[in-house]
């Protein structure tokens, strides 16, 4: 029983890995990601650990997918791309606002020293702790709070990426960013197609902003919006 047990497992685990080595030459670099510290990080965070159990199967494709709350898992594409565009290393401090399922988090902690990561629901920045944790990722820290004001207290950051749409750029967020770092945001109304843009801060501290595809996101909510709930 035990053996068979641990043959089962072993496997599903050889599928679920090579699922994403398809995934990550197919949906990844297939479609035109180059950055090979951000493939090498695809090929290594098991999404299926990130999802609800019986959504695992669908795992590997390059989809959103539901992670309960009215919130998802962001397609695997985009999540390669935003970490692309911030062009980070090893060197680097990254904060995150949103982290869901903790999937994003995860892909850029293979990469970079540090990232801090803000989720606004409770349960779901509970979860992400625990399974980050679980998955031994000592190098992210989660917060719970509304993401909108970043985190002060750990200020400034070499990236900042935002996963959740916004109708504008918050601005705490500008100020958080160092001199010569990258944000990457969705900027658009809820529900709509949004224009995912990367902002570049020069190394005098001037701002430019650049747009780089249409996305859809779920909407960066605000506290207070979630108190009428
Ligand atoms: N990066 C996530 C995808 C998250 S979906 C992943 O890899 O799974 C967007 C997340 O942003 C949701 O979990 C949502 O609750 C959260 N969110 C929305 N508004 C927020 C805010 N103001 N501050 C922090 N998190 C927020």
């Amino acid at each position: 029983m035990g053996l068979l047990f641990l043959f089962c497992f072993r496997a599903s685990y050889a599928e679920y890995e090579a699922e994403r080595e398809r995934l990550v030459r197919e949906a990844i670099i297939a479609e035109g990601i180059k950055d090979e510290a951000v493939i090498r990080s695809m090929r290594t965070v098991p999404r299926e650990k990130f999802v609800p159990p019986r959504l695992e199967k669908d795992a590997y494709l390059n989809r959103p997918l539901p992670i309960g709350y009215g919130q998802t898992i962001s397609q695997p594409y985009i999540v390669a791309l935003m970490t692309q565009l911030l062009e980070v290393d090893e060197e680097d401090t990254v904060l995150e606002i949103g982290t869901g399922s903790g999937y994003q988090a995860a892909v850029l902690a293979e990469i970079v020293k540090t990232v801090y990561t803000v989720e606004i629901i409770r349960p779901l920045q509970k979860s992400a702790a625990e399974r980050l944790s679980s998955l031994g990722y000592s190098n992210i820290k989660t917060y719970a709070g509304d993401g909108y004001f970043g985190l002060e207290e750990q200020s400034p950051f070499d990236a900042i990426i935002v996963t959740a749409a916004s109708d504008h750029v918050p601005p705490p967020l500008v100020r958080q960013l160092k001199n010569g770092g990258r944000m990457c945001i969705p900027v658009g109304q809820p529900y709509f197609p949004q224009v995912l843009k990367l902002l570049v801060k020069d190394e005098k501290g001037g701002v430019t902003i650049h747009d780089i595809l249409p996305v859809v996101f779920v909407p960066l909510t605000r506290e207070k919006d979630r108190r009428k709930e």
